[in-house]
Order: structure tokens, then C-alpha cells, then sequence
């Protein structure tokens, strides 16, 4: 079904869906399948169920992903040509359907996109595309009543909505003064593509966290390299193991977004690691750290101790946020900007569930949630007499 619907046609009816799903990496792939084991069927079976269609009690449990990409591959789709799979961390299979091997030198962004797209055609996955979502909203003041999800092919409404939105979209851009000044080449993380445009250059890395140093170390075979962070970058001299301290992350990260603080980066909990690319940056002479330079010129930054450096481009390699700004009507966030959670569901909406959120931030942990996050719903909801429909 993927790719099939023409989705920019815009419906002048509202279609309904018990569940919408926005976004289809790998957290958005892992609630679809729950979905279906939960006895959830495709919403687009119908042409255009109508808004009466699936309310009351006894109603089926119907289903829809609204996904903003063209093809699958979440953002993995985007990822810089020269991350391979060999150079990922790790990707965690889509559950039950085994990654066949791939050569590791191959882009991460052409392996993934085509084990997702094959799990998706497996699955039968009800997914619209390209579908960006762009608001949801309350249909009335009763608690247990529908969500209207506004989206560029038309309004659904549901009565639970899982967000795997991921952060791709919403990259952070810090403002320094003199930015606009500046003569040389700005670019995010997200934009670079590869080594090739960096040779020769002055290059400002900006950021500490993994990819800062992965594209820190590749640039630096090419370019002179500096490398600026807030602050002192720690690397962690003793091992991370998935059972010891990989729990205990995950344990600091529930407590932190179950209190309401924003989800931080990664590397704020679990510290950096002596991987081979960062070996071989230090190697280089690539690791040596400076403090954020206090200001930008048309032709380089001032430094921190006052003095000059001139820069060619600068790469904000300064991390993401999630994507959750169609969420804004429904005044989630707190005067921090975080939002309180309860294992995925939003403490204070028990219809909205975020996952690859906070503690779920990983494939791994996208997976858990997505089937967490689909026990709970099908709770939710059975107390409202929503059946399974097979
Ligand atoms: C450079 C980089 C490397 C990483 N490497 C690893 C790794 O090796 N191992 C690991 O476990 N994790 C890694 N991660 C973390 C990784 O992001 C997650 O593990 C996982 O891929 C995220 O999946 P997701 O489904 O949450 O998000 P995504 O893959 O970002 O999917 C979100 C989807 O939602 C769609 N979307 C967004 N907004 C809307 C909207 N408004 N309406 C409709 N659709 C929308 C997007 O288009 C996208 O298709 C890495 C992250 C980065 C940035």
C-alpha cells in the first residue's frame, strides 16, 4: 500500500482512523506492526470511510501511517552519503524481520531505505506518502473524544494518535552574533553530503556530540580542521555494555522526561566513545577542543581569548530536537519546554503516545516503544468497547 494512495489529494471529508501513526522510521514501522498484531486493520481499506464510520462501542480497530518522505527510509533516507554501515553504531532489526548482510561499506542511507521498504511491503503497512502532518488538535472538551490530525492530504480523526516524528526535521541552529556576516559556507549536519566539498578549506566543527566528531575526523583528512564546543567534551574511559550501563541511561532518561525536563542529547548521558573515528581524529591532531568563539565575522570567528581565526565554512554539528511542533495547539510542553511523560503516553494526554522519544531515542528503543505504546492503546481503548477486527 505504501506509495500507492495519491496522497497530496487533498480530502474535503475528514477520514478516520482509531490510530494514526505519524511518521514511518523505524519507531513509526515498529507501532504498525503492533498495530496489526493487536487486531488493527488498514484504515484505507474503505475509498472514504465516512466521519461516522468506527465511533462507538463495538466499533474495529482500524489504523493509518502518515509518513512526510517520498519512499520509506525515515531519515535514514537523508543520512550523509559516507555514514556506512559499517560506520553506524548498530541498527536494531524491525521486529521479526532479519536485516539480510550487506556489504559494509554500503550507505547506511541506501541499506536501511531498502530493509524498510521490504518490511513494509511484508507487512502490508497501511502507510500514506508524502503526507506531512501539520497539526493535532482536540474535536471537543471530552477527555476520551477524538484527535482532528490536519495533514497535507486532508484532516483524520482518530481516537489516539502514536508520534514517531524522529528529530531529522527539527535541527538545532544556534545564533552567535555576527552570524549574518559571515562570507564563507554555513551548513548543518543535515546538509553535509561529502568530503569532497571541505578540501582545502578552514573548517569550524561546532558540537560535541557523535556526529560533530564522525564528520570532524572525515573532514579533517582534507581540511585544517578547529573544533569548538560549550563545553569540555568527556569521553568514557570505561566500557558501555547494553546490560550495565546502557540500562542505567535508559534509566536516567525515563526519570528525566517522566519529570517533564526536555529530552537531552545522547552523549549528555552516556559520554562519548573512543571509536575508531575518533581515534583516528586524535591521531590526526583533530580532537583539540576550543571554547565557543564569542562572535562571527565576515571572514572567520573571534575567538574566545579575543584573538582571530579565519574560517572558511562553518558545519553546525549541534544535534537535533524532536519534531513535535504540530503538537503546539494542544499546549503539551511546560514552562521548560519538556513534556511530561508516562512510559510513552503523554502524562496529561492519555491519547498521544511519543515514541523514539527520550529514553527511546535509539532503533532499539524504538522498537519497545512502538510495542508498548500499542499494549497500552488497545487498553485504552478496549474500555471503550473499540474491538479487534480480525
Ligand atoms: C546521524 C545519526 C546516526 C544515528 N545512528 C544510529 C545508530 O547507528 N543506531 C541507532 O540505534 N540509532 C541511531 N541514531 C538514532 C536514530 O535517529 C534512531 O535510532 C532511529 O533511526 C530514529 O527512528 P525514528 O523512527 O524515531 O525517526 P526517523 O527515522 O527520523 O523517522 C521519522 C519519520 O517521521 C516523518 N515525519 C517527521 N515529521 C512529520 C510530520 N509532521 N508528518 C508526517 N511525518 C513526519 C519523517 O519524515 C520520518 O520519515 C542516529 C541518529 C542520527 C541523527
Amino acid at each position: 500500500m505504501s506509495g500507492a494512495e495519491p496522497a497530496a489529494a487533498a480530502a474535503s471529508v475528514d477520514r478516520r482512523a482509531t490510530v494514526v501513526v505519524i511518521g514511518a522510521g523505524q519507531a513509526g514501522l515498529s507501532a504498525g506492526y503492533h498495530l496489526q498484531r493487536h487486531g488493527f486493520a488498514s484504515a484505507l481499506a474503505d475509498a472514504e470511510p465516512s466521519v461516522d464510520a468506527d465511533a462507538g462501542p463495538g466499533a474495529p480497530r482500524i489504523f493509518v501511517v502518515l509518513d512526510a518522505e517520498r519512499a520509506p527510509g525515515g531519515a535514514w533516507r537523508h543520512r550523509w552519503a559516507s555514514l556506512t554501515m559499517a560506520t553506524v553504531n548498530h541498527i536494531f532489526d524491525l521486529p521479526r524481520f532479519h536485516q539480510e548482510p550487506v556489504d559494509p561499506s554500503t550507505p547506511s542511507r541506501e541499506a536501511i531505505p531498502a530493509y524498510f521498504a521490504a518490511f513494509e511491503r511484508e507487512r502490508s503497512l497501511p502507510i500514506l506518502r508524502p503526507v506531512r502532518v501539520s497539526s493535532v488538535r482536540r474535536a471537543d472538551d471530552d477527555p476520551r473524544g477524538d484527535l482532528l490530525v490536519e495533514s497535507t492530504a486532508g484532516r483524520w480523526r482518530a481516537r489516539a494518535v502514536i508520534n514517531a516524528t524522529g528529530t531529522w526535521t527539527n535541527p538545532v541552529l544556534p545564533h552567535y552574533p555576527g552570524q549574518e556576516t559571515f562570507l564563507g559556507r554555513q551548513l548543518h549536519t543535515r546538509d553535509y553530503v561529502s568530503l569532497d566539498e571541505f578540501a582545502g578549506r578552514r573548517v569550524a566543527v561546532v558540537g560535541g556530540g557523535i556526529s560533530a566528531i564522525q564528520q570532524l575526523e572525515e573532514i579533517s583528512r582534507v581540511a585544517h580542521v578547529a573544533w569548538y564546543t560549550r563545553r569540555e567534551p568527556v569521553f568514557r574511559e570505561a566500557g558501555f555494555t547494553p546490560e550495565v550501563e546502557g540500562r542505567e541511561t535508559i534509566a536516567e532518561v525515563t526519570a528525566a522526561v517522566e519529570a517533564g525536563e526536555p529530552a537531552g542529547s545522547v552523549v549528555s548521558y552516556t559520554q562519548l566513545a573512543w571509536t575508531p573515528y575518533a581515534l583516528a581524529a586524535r591521531r590526526r591532531g583533530a580532537l583539540e577542543r576550543r571554547p565557543m568563539f564569542t562572535a562571527i565575522e565576515p571572514h572567520g570567528v573571534r575567538e574566545a581569548d579575543g584573538t582571530f581565526t579565519t574560517i572558511d565554512v562553518i558545519l553546525w554539528a549541534t544535534g537535533f530536537r524532536p519534531a513535535l511542533a504540530h503538537f503546539d495547539p494542544l499546549g503539551l510542553r511546560n514552562e521548560r519546554g519538556g513534556i511530561e511523560m508516562r512510559g510513552t503516553r503523554v502524562a496529561a494526554e492519555p491519547r498521544i503516545h511519543l515514541i523514539g522519544y527520550g529514553p527511546s531515542q535509539s532503533t532499539v528503543g524504538a522498537n519497545r516503544a512502538g510495542r508498548d505504546a500499542v499494549a497500552e492503546l488497545a487498553r485504552y481503548l478496549e474500555q471503550d468497547g473499540v474491538v479487534p477486527t480480525h
